[in-house]
């Protein structure tokens, strides 16, 4: 994990939030290449999840809502976690993460002797961020940032039904940020209070059969997706929730879980979220063709993108005496392409590379590099994933021809330049 996070500082992956002031807890920026790695995951999502189905259509919800919504969602009441404290620091830990308070305990004895001061009685705590708006202070002008985004799919259920005259089954998709005063943040990004979701509300016929038998394909799918994506399979598994562990609003649910350095950690929920939702908000949904009314049954797939964004990065982490490098799908990789000139102080060489290079930046993110020998280029490239190390050498005066040096095997040949565009594109189409 420390080579991780020591990478994604260095080349501009993911920074401490706030870090000239100090930083703060719990909240992450991404870097330019950050930007890129996470726009493709959410890219590709959109394209598998929305462009490639015609049951599915998108929105885009606001963060703010009226804080109705979540009194009627459940969350108000019901989205909480069980804490304890520390009698002796006062730090506050989730009851559930086991681990860390045997750690705290044996830190304690260690420090105050062989008594511990026992817990506090665990107590319940609301994990919506609070938010005020207007000029007044108090209860009337108090909103929620939402604490999943979730919601804004239900709320514009009847929006969507009514626009667009889809009809059951179908989805709303949607990406965005949301927001938890978790107790404990923690192991970097994974566990954030400003976080990304990318999500798929499913609705279907109000029937449990109906229901499993989406649940079960929502289920499938979601874990191709991360394979398709060159995640490590044998890294990957479901994990069901006991009857005692099911959110306020879930029938059933399954997590897909990564064996990150930290142990198997969720990153997807895929739940059966009955007609819970669209019950509380009182939303029905009419057959045109039979004139039956019911209320809809709902399959989520819920994925953090910023959980996602990480497990790729430690999944594609790969090191030996040579070299560091992070084997990204081509799809998912910051930059496609580096362009390099054999020497940088030969102008017709970085003349021709830097044509190469502009004409490549219009189809996709291509980077051009003249500075050091070419053996540090290529380390850099690797470390940050480009799959592809063009370069330009004096051949390519004579013939229009360069070398393309391929980032996992390390192979390289020669093309010619009318011919990378098509290379390229195929590898990652
Ligand atoms: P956990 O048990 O780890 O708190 P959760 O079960 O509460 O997670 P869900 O409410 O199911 O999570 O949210 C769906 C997805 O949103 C999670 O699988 C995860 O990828 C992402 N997510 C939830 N909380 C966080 C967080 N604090 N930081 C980053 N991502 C998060």
């Amino acid at each position: 994990m420390d080579k991780i996070v020591a990478l994604c500082k260095r080349r501009g992956f993911i920074y401490p939030g706030s870090e000239i002031y100090g930083g703060i807890t719990g909240f992450w920026d991404y870097g330019p290449l950050g930007v890129e790695l996470k726009n493709n995951i959410k890219k590709e999502w959109w394209k598998s999840m929305v462009y490639q189905r015609d049951d599915v259509v998108g929105v885009d919800a606001a963060i703010i809502m009226n804080p109705e919504v979540w009194k009627a969602s459940g969350h108000v009441d019901a989205f909480t976690d069980q804490l304890v404290e520390c009698t002796v620091c006062h730090r506050r830990f989730r009851v559930d993460n086991e681990k860390e308070m045997a750690a705290h305990k044996a830190e304690e004895i260690k420090k105050t002797g062989a008594h511990f001061p026992p817990w506090t009685e665990p107590r319940q705590f609301n994990l919506l961020v609070k938010a005020y708006l207007g000029v007044l202070e108090g209860k009337q002008s108090e909103v929620y940032l939402r604490g999943e985004i979730t919601q804004g799919a239900f709320v514009n259920f009847k929006n969507v039904v009514d626009s667009t005259r889809i009809k059951i089954p179908f989805g709303i998709a949607q990406i965005g940020k949301a927001f938890r005063n978790e107790i404990t943040p923690g192991n970097f990004t994974f566990r954030s209070r400003e976080f990304e979701q990318m999500e798929l509300e499913f609705f279907v016929e109000a029937h449990e059969k109906e229901a499993e038998r989406w649940f079960t394909k929502w289920k499938a799918e979601r874990m191709r997706w991360y394979v398709s994506l060159g995640m490590d399979e044998k890294k990957l598994r479901f994990r069901k929730h006991g009857d005692t562990e099911l959110a306020h609003y879930a029938k059933a649910a399954e997590d897909i879980e990564y064996e990150a350095p930290f142990g198997w950690s969720e990153f997807e929920g895929v739940h059966n979220r009955g007609d819970w939702d669209l019950s509380r908000h009182k939303l029905n949904y009419k057959d045109e063709e039979t004139g039956k009314e019911f209320t809809p049954w709902v399959i989520e797939t819920s994925g953090g993108v910023d959980r996602s964004t990480l497990f790729f990065l430690i999944d594609s982490y790969f090191e030996d005496e040579k070299r560091v490098v992070l084997k990204l799908h081509p799809k998912l990789a910051p930059y496609k392409v580096a362009v390099f000139p054999l020497l940088a102080n030969k102008p017709e060489l970085v003349e021709k590379a830097k044509k190469i290079y502009k004409d490549l930046s219009k189809h996709f993110v291509t980077v051009f590099d003249g500075r050091g020998n070419i053996g540090k280029r290529y380390f850099a490239q690797d470390e940050i994933g480009t799959p592809f190390c063009i370069t330009v050498d004096f051949e390519t005066l004579e013939n229009d021809t360069v070398t393309i040096r391929i980032r996992d095997t390390m192979k390289q040949k020669r093309i010619k330049i009318d011919e990378i565009l098509s290379y390229v594109q195929k590898k990652i189409s």
